[in-house]
């Protein structure tokens, strides 16, 4: 057991945990950074190795409106750092719409009298007068689209993806994120056409064509950045969970305590403590007198869990898209990407490809549990139902868990957060939680990089002169933010006082 001493200590070589260990190490701090898993880094946004294939944990694009990030991804991939076209479509009662919708194509296929019948339950919900704000998601939908297009495009995929009825998901979450599922918003461009202008824009901010990709896959850029941490003399210690927080008043300083996989424990010291690990774990690390209510509020902020099953297939040309959306309710598969078409270098042999099985499913429940074998046997089975593979043509298969993909907002969420971060701020003016399940927010890479660069500016100004808690989390922009929409503002938000 050593004790060293380092400025800043990262719980997490996720793109939170590492941008702030590069920003920090390029401004002469000493650096540690402590992983969890022994061969990767990236977190949730690593890239995984299996027979020279490349997979993400769900296909990861690179977008963002802050220059500072958009600028720090080309600062540490240069020319690896492609701009790739983007395709995607929506599986549908047997068909495949194309995604963005286009007119003939989407009418064709659902027919006039189904996209009569929406039109007529949108403006019956228009009609109607409401006396309270929506209570869930299903109420938010239903009043502002009708409820034939919320049984039709909303209930099943979004029930699929969250696990839980709609009525169980927060109305705010649906007024954040609902402009992602654009089956619906093409539906009624394709009905009502926006101007040229107005679409040109529209394609122009959102870059609905294409988007940036690392060479290998997201995992390239993460692991880049590691090795440039090490070489400013930072550390980055993969295969070391953080079991115990301890914060010494006397000292000023944290002991924290990582556990290697073969159970060794070792303590380091450090000023500051920057944790991206899941609020409730990192409550249930914390060596202190934990609040009841703190607690409470810990235990239930819920997550949702994921799974990928990588096939590799020999190449039929049956689809090019980078991915596509299941919406239909037969299968369990929620979302099949296509890891050659986001960059050819994720396949070794020009022969094969390598289709990604995402399934949404809670940590413990029949999905996760089920072998890898099954997960496999499964996830060949449906790519053959739905058309997209023949059997004969499925040579391998591995699975890939993701334990808390998703933070859940679901009702009270946002008191519980407020819980925990009022309490933590109030008691521990070193301890800086960035990063998507370190603030239990749905974002993107860049709004973790985001939370992460102003924590950095924190640190080194030795003051809050920025609320990382203000930093935009809207997690769907990629898709659908709206023409002339600028959330510069919100990219820096700074302190009330
Ligand atoms: C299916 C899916 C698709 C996505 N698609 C995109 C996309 O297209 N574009 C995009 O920009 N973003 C996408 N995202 C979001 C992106 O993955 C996250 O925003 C990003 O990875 C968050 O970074 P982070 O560092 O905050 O957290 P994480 O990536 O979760 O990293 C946290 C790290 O902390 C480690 N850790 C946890 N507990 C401990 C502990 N006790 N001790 C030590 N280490 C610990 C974990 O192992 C992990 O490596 C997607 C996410 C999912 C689930």
């Amino acid at each position: 057991m050593t004790k060293e001493h380092t400025s800043v200590l990262c719980i997490g070589a996720g793109p939170a945990g590492l941008t702030a260990g590069y920003l920090l190490a390029q401004e002469g701090r000493s650096v540690r950074i402590l992983e969890q898993d022994s061969r990767y880094v990236g977190g949730i946004s690593r890239t995984v190795e299996y027979r020279g294939f490349g997979f993400d944990i769900g296909g990861h694009r690179f977008f963002s409106k802050s220059p500072d990030i958009e600028q720090l991804w080309r600062e540490l991939l240069g020319e690896d750092f492609l701009l790739r076209p983007r395709k995607s479509r929506i599986f549908y009662r047997g068909q495949l719409f194309d995604y963005p919708l286009r007119a003939a194509d989407a009418l064709g296929k659902l027919g006039l009298f189904e996209a009569a019948r929406c039109v007529g339950s949108y403006l019956a919900a228009c009609c109607r007068r409401y006396d309270q704000p929506p209570a869930h998601f299903e109420e938010w939908v239903t009043r502002h689209f009708g409820r034939r297009l919320f049984e039709i495009f909303f209930k099943t995929y979004t029930e699929k993806v969250w696990g839980m009825k709609c009525t169980e998901i927060s109305a705010d979450w649906a007024a954040q994120r609902i402009r992602g599922l654009s089956l619906l918003t093409a539906i009624w461009h394709a009905l009502w056409p926006q101007s040229d202008a107005v679409a040109r824009e529209r394609t122009i901010k959102t870059l609905v064509h294409e988007f940036h990709y690392p060479r290998r896959g997201p995992g390239m850029l993460w692991q880049t950045t590691a090795d440039k941490i090490r070489a400013m003399g930072g550390d980055v210690c993969l295969g070391q969970t953080v079991v115990a927080l301890q914060w010494n008043q006397g000292s000023g300083q944290w002991t924290v305590t990582g556990r290697s996989a073969l159970g060794e424990t070792t303590e380091w010291y450090a000023d500051h403590v920057v944790s991206s690990m899941p609020m409730p774990s990192l409550i249930g690390v914390l060596e202190d007198t934990v609040p009841e209510p703190v607690r409470e509020a810990a235990a239930a902020l819920r997550h949702r869990d994921f799974l990928v099953v990588a096939l590799i297939v020999r190449e039929r040309q049956r689809f090019d898209d980078n991915w596509i959306y299941i919406h239909e309710p037969h299968v369990q598969v929620g979302r099949i990407q296509n890891f050659k078409s986001w960059s050819p270098e994720m396949v070794p042999d020009p022969a094969l490809t390598c289709y990604g099985m995402e399934y949404f499913c809670f940590e413990g429940d029949g999905l996760w549990n089920a072998s890898d074998e099954q997960l496999v046997t499964l996830a060949r089975s449906e790519l053959v139902t739905l058309g997209l593979a023949e059997q004969a043509d499925i040579l391998d298969g591995v699975v890939v868990r993701q334990a808390k993909a998703y933070p859940v907002y679901d009702e009270g969420y946002e008191a519980r957060v407020a819980v925990l971060r009022n309490w933590l701020e109030a008691r521990y003016p070193t301890l800086h939680l960035v990063g998507r399940n370190g603030m239990h927010k749905y974002n993107n890479q860049d709004h973790a990089m985001k939370t992460a660069m102003l924590t950095v500016k924190n640190i080194l100004a030795g003051k809050c002169l920025y609320d990382v808690w203000a930093v935009n989390q809207d997690a769907e922009y990629h898709e659908e933010s709206l023409a002339g929409e600028d959330q510069g503002e919100r990219w820096v938000p700074r302190c009330v006082s």
